[in-house]
């Protein structure tokens, strides 16, 4: 396994491929955007003018773009992925998107003889700079230990949860601890600023304890610092938690914690604010 092909070079897909370059793999690449590609290209990484065109011949494509919608055209549009790649390349898919898609991609692909990975990613984008992010893979357990060596290049916390979708799944049940946990760090800092207690002194009493975490000490510590620049943007989340909600129920399961939040989420994005960080949840409760 040496040539890649890489589609989607935004926050995290930049820091991965920068990766994959630093480990010696052949990477060609593939943005919507193509300045977000350019630094890369200059380290060496190939541009290809299509999504087709950066599948063709590899022998691993990966993809990690914005929405489900943009999975589907990318792996399932007219030249996309599935037309183009070869017989017996792995196409993995990294982006934080639909298991039923997961699914119809899987035996889509199944079907032209290639390998499909679900392979979602958690650790933010300090987890894709420092490539130490966890990887939550769905497909056939064969495939994922093939793709070890790509995987290793990325990330630390590499976890095989099953059969083609698992990987989505378990990346939503990471969106639904994060939701609960990210929303009761805003509600505790709006129970402070409105009860008169200092909001400062508040994080530095409850952020070691019990009530710390990741969600606590990076997401929220940006936000009280006045920084909203997105490691992870609202309109992403968004998407993330209408993923669970809408999943959940053709599960047969209700998340009204989930429901809120997305709720919340929803309200900023219309405002305009989705671009913004997930710490921008703040202003939603009055902190900021
Ligand atoms: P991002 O900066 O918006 O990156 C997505 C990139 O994909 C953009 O550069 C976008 O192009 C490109 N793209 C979208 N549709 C495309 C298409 N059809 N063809 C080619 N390129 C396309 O977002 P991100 O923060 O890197 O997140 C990417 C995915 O990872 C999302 O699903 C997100 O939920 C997930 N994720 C993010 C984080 C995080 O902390 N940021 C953590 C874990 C998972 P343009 O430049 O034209 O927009």
């Amino acid at each position: 396994m040496k040539k890649i092909g890489f589609i989607g070079t935004g926050i995290m897909g930049a820091a991965m491929a920068g990766h994959l370059l630093d480990a010696g793999f052949e990477v060609s690449v593939f943005n919507r955007t193509k300045e977000k590609a350019e630094a890369l290209v200059r380290r060496g990484a190939k541009w290809c003018g299509s999504p087709g065109e950066c599948a063709s011949g590899q022998d691993v494509v990966i993809t990690i773009v914005g929405y489900p919608k943009d999975v589907e055209q990318v792996y399932l549009g007219k030249d996309g992925i599935l037309d183009c790649a070869g017989e017996g390349a792995y196409v993995v898919d990294m982006t934080t998107s639909s298991p039923i898609l997961a699914e119809t991609i899987y035996a889509a692909a199944k079907e032209r003889g290639i390998h499909a990975v679900d392979a979602p990613v958690t650790g933010g984008d300090t987890g894709a700079r420092n490539a130490t992010l966890s990887i939550l893979a769905g497909g056939d357990e064969a495939d994922f230990e093939a793709l070890r060596p790509v995987f290793s290049a990325m990330g630390k916390n590499l976890v095989y949860m099953g059969s083609a979708g698992a990987g989505q799944k378990a990346k939503a049940c990471n969106q639904i601890a994060i939701a609960g946990a990210l929303a009761g760090a805003c509600e505790a800092y709006a129970y402070a600023k409105a009860s008169g207690i200092d909001v400062e002194k508040v994080y530095a009493a409850i952020s070691q304890g019990a009530a710390g975490g990741f969600q606590m000490t990076n997401v929220v510590r940006r936000g009280l610092d006045g920084d909203f620049r997105p490691g992870f943007m609202l309109k992403h989340f968004g998407k993330d938690l209408a993923i669970g909600t809408e999943t959940a129920s053709a599960y047969g399961t209700a998340l009204p914690v989930l429901g809120m939040v997305l709720h919340e989420v929803r309200q900023m994005e219309k405002k305009g604010e989705g671009n913004e960080g997930t710490q921008a949840l703040l202003r939603y409760y009055g902190v900021m």
